[in-house]
């Protein structure tokens, strides 16, 4: 049975109730994924899975590894207001680079919207792309009775496309996993930007989406920003 405690996740994130805090350059810096082009991974139920996972960030002085991706729709965190935006990822760090790591997590929660206007505007981002066809191809094929095995590798990604132009903008707070164990072992970082992505590069990758958890109470945690 899952533990569930007084620092569960998500939370509703008002800016007004959050304090400003100035944090040491070494504690948290989230720049890109160290990665030379795409890489490869694995869907596996909900989660993408990276074969080798790039090294994202350095959080107290360490570096953590990207292991896993996934998609809620809606967002689970509701940032500002009551209504949650159209999706959230998770970008799921260890601080071990091997496989099946266990321990204290890094989560970075990231928000994106479908764009409804300024189309060619938009930033392109082909492992939005790639992974949709990747989900498309296998649905034709689930219709013909082949379901290829989820072991199959998916089309090479980039995990910076999964990143906001902006990632030096974000609220902290102590949580837990928001699925499965619930373990309470989670240091969130949500950033404060969003980004947009065409309707036609997530229409089947929203299959492979989570519900959203409901919203839990903060109890005696506070939410810390590092920005104005
Ligand atoms: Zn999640």
């Amino acid at each position: 049975m899952p533990i569930i405690g007084t620092q569960q996740s998500p939370i509703q994130i008002m800016h007004e109730q959050t304090f400003h805090a100035h944090f040491p350059f070494s504690y948290f810096e989230i720049d890109r994924y160290e990665v030379e082009g795409d890489v490869e991974g694995v869907f596996e139920d909900h989660n993408f899975d990276f074969n080798t996972p790039p090294k994202g960030l350095t959080f107290n002085r360490e570096p953590w590894y990207l292991h896993k991706m996934h998609l809620h729709a809606p967002a689970e965190h509701l940032i500002n207001s009551y209504a949650p935006n159209h999706f959230e990822l998770h970008l799921v760090h260890y601080q071990s680079d091997k496989p099946h790591p266990t321990g204290p997590k890094v989560v970075i929660s990231a928000m994106f919207e479908i764009a409804k206007e300024n189309l060619k505007e938009i930033k392109n981002r082909h492992s939005f792309h790639h992974l949709n066809k990747f989900h498309k191809d296998m649905t034709k094929k689930k219709t013909k009775k082949c379901y290829p095995p989820l072991e199959e590798p998916t089309h090479l990604i980039n995990p910076n496309d999964f990143l906001p132009d902006c990632t030096s903008r974000w609220y902290h707070y102590q949580g837990s996993l928001t699925s499965g164990t619930y373990s309470e072992d989670c240091d969130w970082f949500v950033l404060d930007d969003k980004f947009q992505v065409c309707e036609s590069h997530v229409q089947f990758l929203c299959e492979t989406k989570q519900k959203a958890r409901p919203i839990h109470a903060l109890d005696r945690r506070f939410i810390l920003r590092n920005f104005e």
